[in-house]
């Protein structure tokens, strides 16, 4: 449990609480103020009912964050979800962190199938943030929910740290929370080179974790990124779209001019090229419906919202953002490259033939191309 020590900030998030707009941050009944730990309701939501409710932070109080981190003598630990690497970037951060040292953390590596080789998707993490114009001293793989390689993170913090102040970023839904959490409920007393205090406090709008040395580890309140397909459907649906366990890839053997739709959220034509697998990586349970080209709008029109589902429900299918094209050429060069739908999960093409997909997807969900993450 986090204790606080400033009555009027969540313990949960570090936010500040205010009692008068329940779609701003911070918001918490005014009863609430009356408790022990005061946590806003969006943390309370999701601590008792496992309920997502997304708010915004304003874009600007978080720069303001970053900008602050760019001034201090500080570790950098960035987070992101292996499970959709793109959507869970936390953009600009190279322009903000100054010279301090970053170290990434890929989280829910749990969700990767079994056989994965970890080295490669470490090297593959570096390319990616290279691209992005960031150079991490080091990747880390862990899983935050299962508590796999916590230690290993710990002692690369340490060992990186060197005496400063870490500072912890990353967008919402990385799982930033549940990995702080981990720290303080399993590791204060371990035999690490880095030892936290189970009791952290709040500072202003983040969680301070001290550490033996006088320094500390700061929890920095996520932002919203909102490229990603769960901020625009609802929480009951999230849910469905997000993985609970290691992904089974499914294998689709495709003749041109055929069409998968990844429940009723995604299209991916496969409009030309020869006849060959595509690897869908998303939720175990989403329903895929494979239908021809041809009929692809009519099978959409017919059954959004019941049979291809999620989104739940006709209303839900009505409300979801139009869906846009996006066109892609798939060269035969042998190496793999996915197709990836933010929130949602990739297609993988084994880049064996040369392939040409079109993917419709909610206007504003980001959908691109990348070098094969498996
Ligand atoms: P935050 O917004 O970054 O603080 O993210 P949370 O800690 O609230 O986690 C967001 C969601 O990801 C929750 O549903 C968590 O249960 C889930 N999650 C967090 N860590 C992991 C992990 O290591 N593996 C998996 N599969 N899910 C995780």
């Amino acid at each position: 449990m986090i204790e606080q020590d400033v009555a009027n900030t969540c313990a949960g998030c570090g936010i500040a609480i205010q009692t008068e707009d329940p779609k701003r941050p911070g918001y918490a009944p005014a009863s609430a103020l009356e408790r022990k730990v005061v946590v806003c309701q969006r943390c309370y939501r999701i601590k008792h009912y496992n309920e997502v409710a997304p708010v915004s932070m304003d874009d600007d109080d978080f720069l303001r964050i970053l900008h602050g981190i760019g001034a201090t003598q500080s570790l950098v630990v960035m987070v992101v979800d292996i499970f959709d690497f793109q959507g869970s970037w936390l953009k600009g951060l190279p322009r903000f962190v100054g010279n301090n040292p970053i170290l990434l953390v890929g989280n829910k590596v749990d969700l990767l199938p079994r056989n994965i080789n970890l080295n490669r998707v470490r090297n593959w993490m570096q390319h990616e943030a290279k691209e992005r114009g960031l150079r991490p001293e080091d990747v880390i793989l862990i899983s935050a929910q299962k508590g796999l390689h916590i230690d290993e993170l710990l002692n690369r913090i340490g060992q990186l740290r060197k005496g400063r102040d870490v500072y912890i970023v990353g967008v919402t839904n990385v799982g930033k929370s549940t990995m702080i959490n981990r720290i303080l409920h399993d590791y204060g007393a371990a035999e690490l080179e880095i030892t936290t205090s189970p009791f952290p406090g709040t500072t202003l709008d983040k969680i301070e974790i001290p550490l033996e040395d006088g320094k500390s580890i700061f929890d920095t309140p996520g932002i919203i990124n909102r490229e990603q397909i769960g901020h625009m459907i609802s929480p009951a649906d999230l849910r469905k779209i997000t993985p609970k366990s290691r992904i089974n890839s499914k294998v689709y053997q495709l003749d041109p001019e055929q069409t998968l739709y990844l429940g009723g959220l995604a299209r991916v034509d496969f409009v030309r090229g020869p006849r060959q697998p595509l690897v869908v990586y998303v939720e175990n349970d989403l329903y895929i419906h494979r239908t021809k080209l041809e009929k692809a709008d009519e099978v959409l029109e017919k059954h959004h919202g019941s049979l291809l589902v999620p989104p739940t429900g006709e209303d839900a299918a009505k409300s979801l953002p139009p869906f846009v094209k996006h066109t892609f050429k798939i060269k035969a060069t042998g190496m793999t490259t996915d197709v990836f739908i933010s929130g949602l999960g990739w297609v993988s093409f084994q880049g064996k033939q040369e392939a040409h997909v079109v993917v419709h997807a909610p206007k504003g969900v980001s959908v691109g191309m990348r070098k094969g993450l498996i």
